[in-house]
């Protein structure tokens, strides 16, 4: 059950929403915690600055993870001030992190300094936003990391693999001046394929 790595490193899994990103990840954790690894999980939080919560997939699937503010929050939590993780940090093998793409790039100095100190990163999260544009800091990761691994999910209009996250407001396709990040809006997504993925003017 060793990792294919000698030491730390990084391992990416990318795809559009579906695709089973979360899925994945929690297959991954999940299988260190059987070979008695140390593992840490986070997510981003928007509430509160940490509290214990869970990476859950479309499927169901649920895994233990703490929802942290911002990259300060997991970096607080794994050198143990306030720390809320079982093991004492020094003993974290792995570090999985969950919707990577809401993070700053505070994020990837961090994710480099512990694969250097032997950490196994691994980081799940969009690729693309909903207009199909390289989603924040992701196409650094993507570049520095050991592992990629490309998800695809199943487009709602034909059934071919999906690789965009189509945004609908109100049941229509959004428009590009939309914000990335919209909040309290009637919107909605679908797995969609490069054919049948919809921006507006
Ligand atoms: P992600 O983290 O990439 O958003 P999840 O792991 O949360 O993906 O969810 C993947 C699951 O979503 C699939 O196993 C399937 O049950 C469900 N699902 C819903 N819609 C689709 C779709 N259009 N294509 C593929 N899977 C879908």
């Amino acid at each position: 059950l060793r990792s294919p790595y000698a030491g730390g490193h990084l391992e990416v899994i990318v795809g559009p929403m579906f695709s089973g990103k979360s899925e994945e990840l929690i297959r991954r954790v999940g299988r260190a915690v059987i070979a008695r690894q140390q593992v840490a999980v986070f997510k981003p939080a928007l509430d509160s600055r940490y509290h214990i919560s869970a990476v859950a997939s479309h499927a169901g699937r649920t895994l233990e993870a703490q929802a942290a503010a911002d990259t300060d929050a997991i970096r607080q939590a794994l050198s143990g001030e306030g720390s809320l993780l079982s093991a004492p940090p020094t003993q974290v093998n792995v570090v999985g992190i969950d919707e990577a793409q809401f993070f700053g790039p505070a994020l990837i100095p961090l994710a480099l300094e512990l694969a250097d100190r032997g950490v196994r990163v691994i980081l799940a999260g969009l690729d693309l936003d909903f207009r199909g544009e390289p989603f924040g800091l992701m196409p650094e990761l993507l570049a520095r990391a050991e592992s990629v691994e490309k998800l695809t999910a199943i487009c709602t209009v034909c059934g071919a693999p999906a690789t965009r996250s189509q945004r609908l407001i109100s049941g229509q396709p959004a428009r590009w001046s939309d914000p990335v990040v919209l909040i309290g809006a009637q919107e909605s997504y679908e797995a969609r394929c490069r054919v049948h993925h919809v921006v507006q003017d």
